[in-house]
């Protein structure tokens, strides 16, 4: 798809989700790369470390146990889990500082955070109303190899992120979610995610 600077007829939230090393990370930032402007990702709070090449502020809020805990005491958050030994949750902030400018607001969480967004969906008064996609491995071999691939984690991380991998899974097969996209050829789960993000129907030749 051509750059574009026209936002979706649907411009809802997307929550993108999937087992961690699915590949979520590598395609919502081409989506962001190839659609500057009319996409904005939401900033999560996390107390991981970061990772080489992440950056403060963009990747990932970092901090302590402590200050998260202080944070959800104060009622920051939309949704929060504990995810591999670590606390992740989104803002109510940002979701309102990327929705301010005018862009279509993706957001990574994982399962327990999808929960409670589908949740707060169905109160009155929601603050958000999502879609939501569900990014699937070929099979739990490829995603295992990827996760090891990818270098950033040691044996005990993986272990946590293949176990929670499953559960992931059986909840995409409840059908909670708006689109299944199985990333299988990078290049084909991208056009895939895009036409969803930017509600093109019609199947590609
Ligand atoms: P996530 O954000 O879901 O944890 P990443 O985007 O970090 O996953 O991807 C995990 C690893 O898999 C990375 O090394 C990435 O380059 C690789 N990867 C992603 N999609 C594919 C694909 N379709 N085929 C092969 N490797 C892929
Ligand atoms: P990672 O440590 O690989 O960056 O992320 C681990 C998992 O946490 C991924 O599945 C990612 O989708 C999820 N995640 C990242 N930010 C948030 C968040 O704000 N809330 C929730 N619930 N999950 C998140």
């Amino acid at each position: 798809m051509a750059h574009t600077t026209v936002l979706p007829p649907d411009h809802r939230p997307v929550v993108i989700s999937g087992p961690s090393g699915v590949g979520k990370s590598t395609l919502y930032q081409r989506l962001l790369d190839e659609h500057p402007g009319i996409l904005a990702t939401t900033v999560s709070h996390t107390t991981r470390k970061p990772r080489p090449g992440e950056v403060e502020g963009t990747t990932y809020y970092y901090v302590s146990r402590d200050k998260f805990e202080s944070l959800i005491a104060q009622d920051t958050f939309i949704e929060y889990t504990e995810f591999g030994g670590n606390l992740y949750g989104t803002s109510k902030q940002t979701v309102i500082d990327q929705t301010a400018k005018g862009s279509v607001v993706l957001l990574d969480i994982e399962m327990e955070g999808v929960k409670q967004l589908k949740t707060e969906q169905l109160r009155a008064d929601s603050q958000i109303n999502p879609r939501f996609v569900f990014i699937k491995p070929p099979n739990l071999t490829v995603l295992e190899a990827r996760l090891r691939g990818r270098g950033t984690e040691d044996e005990c991380s993986i272990r946590k992120r293949l176990a929670r991998a499953r559960a992931e899974l059986d909840y995409a097969e409840t059908g909670v979610h708006d689109k299944i996209i199985v990333n299988h050829d990078l290049e084909d789960a991208f056009k895939e995610l895009e036409d969803f993000v930017f509600n093109v129907h019609s199947s590609r030749g």
